[in-house]
């Protein structure tokens, strides 16, 4: 273990903490959230416009790169971040949601699983060890660990098999990382979606194995949230303090409150780019769905307390008419905007936590939220 994450601050009234994850590629402050960029950019924006909305990190997908453009390529360029040409941290998923989600035909083996790629149908076997090898020829700062996903409500039996192979797998994972030596960091993925036992027989299987932070897979797919949260809760008590917890693409805000509330620190989501794109807007007060009419002679910004470069120039009506006209600024203007309001957010978050004031802005936030805008 290499000691990479450092807490700085704790809420006296939740888990919630602030710390930092040490990469080759700089310092990511947490609770953080990675914008995704699957395919080596954030959707409709320049890396100069993701680096001054304050990402600390972004999320590639090995699944994704591995079939296009290629690892040869990215191997020839020098790495993922030289070929993509982000300076800062990268974190790569090993794609094992993006095989059991996109691929037609999936066939999990022991060894691996056998899919087809969703592009051409070319057959593909990938074993827990290739994942590894994957994402160290990326050489992306954190590596994800591959799993076996299952998609919500899963009977028991079924996830008591993807847990057992999950867990070797990621046994297999730490062997491969450690035949090299690598100032990456590779992090253990836990499933077992929200029945406990199943789930902490997860956790204790990649604690004995040891990671350099631990994630949580397979949640926020539409189980209740009430057992969610216990999940969350208990999962808390298990896992070692001093390492990362992940709460993979969880994405409403006030879920991640609740989720930062019971220590979680890391979290990415397709939601604000995504719905950008769609042209749906996060405000503090709730959503806004620009296309509405009602926005149609609306000239106030998306956000009157937002400082983005967006609500800074346009008004809701032009926003409207970009997206009534397809045009590609809408994608742009509207994306800085719901990224500022994610990233604000969670600056907010390590803001009120480092000052003592996490449970007031827990408080005010849901309730903003509650009072909703649509
Ligand atoms: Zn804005």
């Amino acid at each position: 273990m290499k000691g990479t994450f450092l807490v700085t601050a704790g809420d006296p009234s939740s888990a919630a903490r602030t710390g930092r994850i040490q990469t080759p590629h700089g310092t990511i402050e947490t609770p953080t959230f990675a914008p995704v960029a699957s395919q080596g950019t954030v959707k409709a924006l320049l890396h100069s416009q993701v680096e001054e909305l304050g990402a600390q990190v972004i999320l590639v997908n090995a699944y994704h790169l591995n079939l296009r453009p290629g690892l040869e390529t990215i191997a020839k360029a020098g790495g993922v971040h030289s070929f993509i040409s982000w300076p800062k941290p990268i974190l790569s998923d090993s794609g094992g949601y993006q095989i059991y989600s996109l691929s037609p035909l999936v066939k999990i083996e022991a060894e691996g699983v056998r899919f087809s790629s969703h592009l051409d149908g070319t057959k593909i076997f990938l074993r827990p060890e290739d994942a590894v090898d994957i994402q160290r020829t990326l050489g992306s700062d954190i590596m994800m660990t591959l799993d076996y996903f299952l998609p919500y409500p899963a009977p028991k039996p079924k996830m008591r098999e993807a847990v057992k192979l999950t867990s070797a797998w990621a046994r297999r994972s730490k062997d491969r990382f450690l035949e090299a030596e690598t100032p990456q960091q590779l992090w253990g993925i836990s499933q077992g979606s929200v029945f406990w036992d199943l789930r902490e027989q997860s956790i204790q299987d990649l604690l004995e194995v040891g990671f350099d932070g631990y994630a949580l897979g397979g949640l926020g797919l539409g189980e209740p949230k009430s057992e969610l949260m216990e999940t969350l809760e208990k999962a808390d008590l298990l896992l070692p303090k001093d390492r990362p917890r992940y709460l993979m693409g969880m994405g409403y805000v006030e879920d991640i409150l609740e989720a930062v509330a019971r220590g979680v620190d890391f979290f990415d989501c397709v939601l604000p780019t995504r719905n950008a794109r769609n042209g749906t807007l996060f405000t503090r007060q709730g959503k806004m769905v620009i296309k509405n009419q009602k926005y149609a002679q609306d000239f106030r910004p998306v956000d009157e307390g937002c400082g983005c470069y967006t609500c800074r120039h346009f008004s809701r009506a032009y926003l409207r008419h970009l997206h009534e006209r397809d045009e590609v600024s809408s994608a742009v203007l509207n994306t800085i905007h719901n990224l500022n309001f994610y990233l604000d957010f969670f600056g907010q978050i390590r803001q009120s936590i480092t000052s003592n004031s996490f449970a007031a802005f827990r408080h005010t936030t849901s309730a903003h939220i509650e009072e909703g805008i649509t």
